[in-house]
């Protein structure tokens, strides 16, 4: 038998993830019935409910429990603002046009994908030198390329009724901050450090968007801005909680030797190497790496590569991408950037709006940290860790945890009739005044409803049968092991709870009830 090349073996993953993404609403192609647009997708009511959980829990991670304040600016911004922040003249991607097809391709990515070699950052003109000293061809037809050209990624547009007002869709959230920084400092009467927060669209006119949800045009991003006084920077409050926690981090040096698989260091020790920038970048790194294990993405797969200096903007301090080893290969999840002072300078420069604000120190400007994690890219991190095909099942099935899955449990009568049917929809209304993310299901054979279930990660089946009608208890079916045991209907959103939050097991949870009931 022939075998399969490696790029086909990468992208069936994908493409089954993508496949039950379409198929049980968790993603779909914009304008479908049209054709689509290529970029562009929608969230269906399962991935609007993942989605959710996923900018909820990062709202009470990363916002709340930080005392962080969160905004939410205007996606149209006006033209001056990318000037002074660069946008304009750099926000670009290298393109190269076929001369034959005039398909247009990321140059950068054509050498990735047929050199296996990273040229992230590179000139147009070195990219050119590559392309034409390896003969790299179209890949849709075997032509010649035209030379490579710096392409703005920004999402043009008019405002008004008289034109020439020119304004642009936000490529990412940051710049409301910036651009704000004063006003929320003052009426919020903050005290540095502090951290605004933001969770929005952006808009990117990527050359060519791939790979499902993973390089789109139009996503959201769930950004921090975290402000602080230079001297604060490697003490940063509360860093001794986390600073024994291990980071998975890819250094530079790594990196030159062609090692993929990152050291892992205590957070303390990766700033006393001074391998990050200092203690406030690695607290937050510490953070994403909880976050993402929280939400389902194997911690194993994790790595924070340290960016090389031609992937690193000039003002940067240190930019450090949270990289999840996917069936794709490695891929940039969470852009984490040391902004140092450049953003409130440059607004400063061209709005002439001083943007120091009062320390103890006197009036200062301050240093920047920016963790900026994409929804969509995580979203399909969390797929594709919790996808499974198992031998104890003939369908694929999601082991999501619960902060993620889009509903906790599922209501099913084993059939319609008997009176089984209004007894769980008594219950499915009790679960859900209770709280709980809860579907109904009483179409189809009971075993039916269990894949159907699986397939999209609901940890938990509740079945009324015929002995509930004769003593009030259900079953509770576990997903993971698909084992079963009978629960007191008056305990269930009690029982609920304990498994949901992982404090007990089914059996544990079978053991606890006989103990109360001896
Ligand atoms: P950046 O501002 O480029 O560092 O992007 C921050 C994060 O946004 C990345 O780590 C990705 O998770 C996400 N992101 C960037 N570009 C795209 C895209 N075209 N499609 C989906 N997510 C993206």
């Amino acid at each position: 038998m022939e075998e399969t090349s490696i790029s086909e073996k990468k992208q069936s993953l994908l493409d089954k993830i993508q496949d039950v993404s379409f198929r049980r609403g968790i993603a779909y192609p914009t304008g479908e019935i049209y054709g689509g647009l290529s970029g562009a997708f929608d969230y269906g009511p399962l991935g609007t409910l993942m989605r959710l959980k996923l900018i909820n829990f990062w709202r009470e991670y990363f916002v709340k429990d930080e005392n962080h304040f969160e905004v939410e600016g205007s996606l149209i911004i006006p033209e001056k603002v990318f000037e002074a922040s660069g946008h304009l003249a750099k926000f670009n991607d290298p393109l190269v046009q076929c001369k034959s097809c005039k398909s247009m391709f990321r140059a950068d990515k054509i050498i990735e994908d047929k050199l296996d070699q990273n040229a992230d950052g590179l000139s147009p003109e070195e990219l050119d030198k590559i392309i034409s000293k390896n003969k790299l061809k179209c890949p849709s037809c075997e032509g010649d390329f035209m030379n490579a050209r710096e392409f703005n990624l920004m999402l043009k547009t008019e405002v008004g009724s008289v034109s020439g007002n020119v304004a642009y869709l936000r490529p990412e959230t940051a710049q409301n901050i910036f651009t704000s920084f004063k006003r929320i400092s003052h009426s919020m009467r903050a005290k540095l450090p502090f951290g605004v927060a933001q969770v929005g669209k952006v808009y990117r006119n990527e050359i060519s968007p791939r790979q499902f949800i993973i390089r789109v045009r139009e996503f959201k991003q769930m950004e921090l801005e975290v402000f602080f006084a230079e001297e604060q920077l490697d003490d940063p409050p509360r860093f001794e909680e986390l600073a024994d926690e291990l980071l998975p981090i890819l250094t530079r040096e790594q990196q030159a030797k062609g090692i993929e698989e990152p050291i892992l260091i205590s957070a303390a020790d990766a700033v006393k190497k001074k391998i990050l920038p200092n203690a406030a970048m690695a607290y937050y790194l510490v953070k994403e790496k909880i976050l993402f294990e929280e939400v389902g993405v194997n911690p194993e797969l994790i790595r924070f590569r340290h960016m090389l200096p031609k992937e690193t903007p000039h003002y940067s301090g240190g930019n450090f991408d949270l990289e999840v080893k996917l069936s794709i290969g490695w891929t940039e999840v969470v852009g984490n950037a040391f902004r140092q002072q450049h953003d409130l300078t440059s607004h400063e420069k061209a709005s002439k709006t001083k943007m120091g604000i009062q320390h103890t120190t006197g009036n200062v400007i301050p240093f920047v940290i920016e963790p900026s994690i994409g929804v969509g890219r995580t979203m399909y991190c969390v797929l594709e860790s919790c996808y499974r095909e198992t031998d104890d099942r003939d369908w694929t099935w999601f082991q999501f945890p619960s902060t993620i899955a889009p509903y906790d449990v599922q209501v099913c009568p084993l059939m319609k009739k008997d009176g089984l049917e209004e007894k769980a929809l008594e219950i499915f209304e009790e679960l859900k005044s209770e709280g709980f993310e809860t579907i109904f299901d009483s179409s189809g054979k009971i075993g039916k409803r269990y894949a159907r279930s699986d397939e999209i990660g609901t940890p938990y089946c509740v079945t009324i049968d015929y002995d509930t009608l004769q003593d009030d208890t259900v079953t509770i079916r576990d997903r993971d092991t698909m084992e079963q045991i009978r629960v007191p209907q008056e305990e269930l959103p009690d029982a609920m709870v304990l498994l949901l939050t992982g404090e007990y097991g089914l059996k544990e949870l079978e053991d606890l009830l006989k103990e109360s009931t001896e």
